[in-house]
């Protein structure tokens, strides 16, 4: 089959290597097409990040060679889309907010589908904001995008924010079981690669606990509405439920980021063994269609004590499985856990990568 040719912007950033990592030797895709700021324009991508490639794993030197285009300059994508060099891009780009919706927005307008990490477009209410295995059928809004703005090919998806998926996997399974999650409280314990790079300065993150990261905690108790919510009349209309009081903690830790959540039933509650059984067994599309970035498990139980913790449990099933432990009864809700989840793979490139197999298995790429 011959590979998607497909393109990163932001290509240069934390989130972006991570794509050129995570996309090496991808039996659907190729990375042909990289572009960050006019600051790295009109460089060779290897040498632009040979002094500043953050992953252990050698960048592909398929893309080493390839000229680092200005992400703003639609002309060059929509040039390269034309000769058939392009298909669509992943956007990992960090610039302000109108900024990143003009340019999604240009993109998607000359034909060139966005799948995105970035968090301009997550309001927007006709643009899906997809965890692949909790919101798949979401993706039938993009006719209806496509219509209101006259876009023939392009059209935008987003993912949630980098912490989210740690929790609302396991919650979604209890919901799509019959439980109704009514209430809870979710504490992060967010890494640091979650701020990009260089990100926070190690003089305020070493031997500390940083009690805010901005935006973070509205994010983190609004999105889950969204992702949850239904496709009606060509916009997603939110759930109403569960309410969600969220702390957002920085801490010294690279990759992984750890959620601590109690929870509290509606009327029908499930005990301990039940919710094991039903993580365990949890199995979405991305698993039924077997698409290549999914995890085989995406919710891995673990019934040690002291688990899961982000130096052990982050890299589980290609970093993109959701692990969960401590599972135990709260004297105020209902039951508590711990979920932890890789934030540059499954909460950032991963997932944006889930986000497009799934995407090129329903029709709408290539
Ligand atoms: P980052 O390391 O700061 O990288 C930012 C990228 O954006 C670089 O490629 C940079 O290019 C490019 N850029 C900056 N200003 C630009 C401009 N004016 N025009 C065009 N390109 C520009 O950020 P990151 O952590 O990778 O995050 C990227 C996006 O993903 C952000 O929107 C972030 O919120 C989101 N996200 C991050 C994570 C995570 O865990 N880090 C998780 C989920 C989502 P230069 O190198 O040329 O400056």
């Amino acid at each position: 089959m011959k590979k998607i040719p497909v393109g990163i912007l932001g290509a240069t950033g934390m989130v972006g290597q991570n794509y050129i990592a995570l996309l090496a030797g991808h039996p659907w895709f190729k990375v042909n097409y990289v572009a960050a700021s006019p600051r790295s324009a009109g460089k060779r991508y290897g040498e632009l990040t040979a002094g500043r490639w953050l992953l252990a794993k050698a960048c592909d030197p398929s893309v080493s060679g390839l000229l680092v285009e200005d992400a703003n300059d639609l002309s060059r994508a929509a040039a390269a889309a034309a000769r058939g060099d392009l298909a669509f891009v992943f956007s990992a780009l960090e610039m302000g907010k109108a900024e990143i919706l003009a340019l999604e927005d240009s993109y998607a307008a000359a034909g060139i589908p966005v799948v995105s990490n970035a968090s301009a477009n997550r309001w927007t209410d006709d643009v899906p904001m997809l965890i692949a295995e909790v919101n798949p059928s979401h993706t039938d809004i993009i006719p209806s995008q496509q219509a209101a703005r006259g876009w023939k090919k392009g059209f935008i998806v987003v993912k949630p924010n980098c912490s989210i998926q740690s929790y609302m996997t396991p919650v979604w399974a209890l919901l799509e079981a019959g439980y109704d999650v009514k209430r809870m409280v979710v504490t992060t314990m967010q890494a640091v690669s979650g701020a990009g790079y260089p990100g926070v300065a190690s003089l305020d993150i070493v031997d500390n606990v940083v009690p805010y990261i901005g935006g973070e905690e509205e994010k983190s108790e609004l999105e889950p509405l969204k992702i949850l919510g239904s496709v009606e009349n060509g916009r997603i209309r939110k759930a109403d439920a569960p309410l969600i009081s969220a702390h957002c903690n920085r801490v010294s830790v690279i990759n992984g980021h750890t959620a601590a959540v109690s929870l509290e039933f509606g009327a029908k509650k499930a005990g301990i063994e039940e919710v094991k059984r039903i993580w365990s067994e949890f199995s979405a599309l991305p698993q039924q269609l077997k698409l290549p970035m999914a995890p085989e498990q995406p919710i891995i139980v673990r019934d040690e004590a002291n688990r899961p913790q982000p130096n052990k449990d982050r890299d589980a099933d290609k970093g993109m499985a959701v692990s969960v432990g401590r599972l135990r009864a709260c004297p105020v809700f209902d039951l508590r856990f711990v979920g932890l989840s890789h934030n540059t793979v499954r909460g950032a490139a991963g997932g944006g990568i889930l986000n497009a197999e799934l995407l090129k298995a329903k029709g709408y790429l290539g």
